[in-house]
């Protein structure tokens, strides 16, 4: 057998096409990039999240990671307990947990799934105030499964995962809320920006008093408790810019062709390296649900030696690999709540705990077991086939005969 590469390029059409420049150049037209109440642009968006997630609010953020920290903040997040986050995810997932004043418990993930598992939640859900679900590389977290082990409110990280569905309802509406970065990475970009989705008023309203003006406070709040904030919020700056929403709105409109040419060339890439008797196990995504697109996780269902080297191998033939997340839990920021301290007082005298490696045995076996592919999101039927034969041949000779 030769060393079957692949020769055609990754299939992709230009990030920002010509719905999204019209978007630009009628918005500067306007005069108004800066919205400091729900003007146009932010409504628009708002309300085509609602729509998305299938929630009564939407609110807009300038990045996924306000978003988080609203989120948290909204449903409660104290430094006296922590909240239940997975390793594998981005580490302002984790530290907008610090951000909101509490601290990460890390829960380990499923066998067979990137997303943390329910017994491991219902496990540390005593010393937590909240949950923190990210549906990574788009894998929909088992949500049935999670709201059945805890009753503490939960906040989905959809950063990886607009437009999912999980058996039968959106993602970001299962949990208190969720949270949709909209960087430039992710499969809805605005360049940057965020969205949190709910459906409990009080939640958007704590999460509005955190970083939205003045102005917007002032028409929205209803609370009792939170009017007395309407004259300043806590004045962080969250808010999103106009051009981000509008480009972000564009890109919301293309999503569901995007989402279905995604399915249709990883089914042709799963048909072809069947027929390669690859040993690779498939994420199960459910009856009734709808996966989200970042990445997708494949895990060789033989030993990886030497994960390095399978991940060399597999670029230099081509095999469009998506970087995996670094080991957040062993890196000094958490190792060391005395440098933690620095940005977060609250850590100099906390209940955190660092974590060790032997609290996360699945998540460990996937950082040896797991690569993370990238799907293209337009019709590539002979790209994936080139994919799949380069994949199958690599494994065979770098993992099969080790
Ligand atoms: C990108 C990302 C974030 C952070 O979003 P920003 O918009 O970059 O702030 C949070 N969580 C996950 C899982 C992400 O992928």
């Amino acid at each position: 057998m030769s060393n079957p590469k692949v020769t055609l390029p990754f299939p992709r059409e230009p990030k920002y096409g010509r719905a999204e420049k019209d978007a630009v150049l009628k918005l500067l037209d306007a005069g108004h990039l800066s919205e400091i109440n729900r003007g146009p642009a932010t409504n628009a968006l708002e309300a085509a999240f609602a729509r998305l997630a299938g929630t009564r609010h939407a609110l807009s953020f300038n990045s996924g990671t306000a978003s988080l920290h609203a989120a948290l903040h909204a449903v409660g997040a104290n430094p006296e307990a922590g909240v239940a986050v997975s390793p594998m995810t981005w580490i302002s997932a984790i530290t907008a947990v610090y951000q909101a004043g509490s601290y990460p418990v890390f829960c380990d993930i499923e066998p067979d799934s990137p997303n943390i598992t329910a017994p491991a939640v219902a496990q540390i859900a005593v010393q937590c105030s909240a949950v923190l679900a990210t549906h990574t590389w788009g894998i929909p977290a088992r949500m049935d499964r999670l709201t059945k082990a805890t009753d503490l409110p939960i906040v989905e990280d959809c950063s990886h995962a607009h437009g999912a569905v999980y058996q039968g309802r959106a993602v970001g509406s299962w949990g208190a809320a969720g949270c949709f970065s909209l960087q430039e990475s992710k499969s809805v970009s605005g360049g940057e920006g965020g969205v949190l989705t709910t459906s409990d008023r009080e939640i958007y309203e704590r999460a509005l008093t955190l970083g939205h003006h003045p102005a917007r406070l002032a028409a929205e709040l209803t609370l009792p408790e939170l009017k007395p904030l309407a004259d300043t919020g806590a004045a962080y700056k969250y808010r999103m810019p106009a051009l981000s929403a509008v480009i972000a709105r564009q890109q919301l409109r293309t999503l569901p062709d995007r989402m279905l040419a995604a399915e249709q060339n990883l089914s042709t890439l799963r048909k072809a390296l069947e027929e390669y008797d690859a040993p690779i196990t498939w994420p199960e995504i459910g009856e009734l649900s709808v996966r989200g697109w970042y990445g997708t996780p494949l895990t060789i269902n033989v030993r990886v030696p030497d994960p390095k080297t399978l991940h060399e191998k597999c670029r230099a033939a081509g095999v469009p690999l998506r970087a995996q997340y670094e080991d957040w839990t062993q890196t000094p920021l958490l190792q060391r709540p005395d440098l933690a301290a620095r940005y977060w007082p609250h850590l100099a005298d906390s209940p955190y705990q660092p974590p060790t490696r032997d609290e996360l045995p699945n998540y460990y076996k996937a950082l040896r077991q797991m690569i993370v592919l990238k799907v293209p999101q337009i019709p590539a039927a002979d790209y994936m086939e080139q994919v799949a034969e380069a994949l199958a041949t690599v494994l065979m000779r770098t993992v099969l005969t080790a």
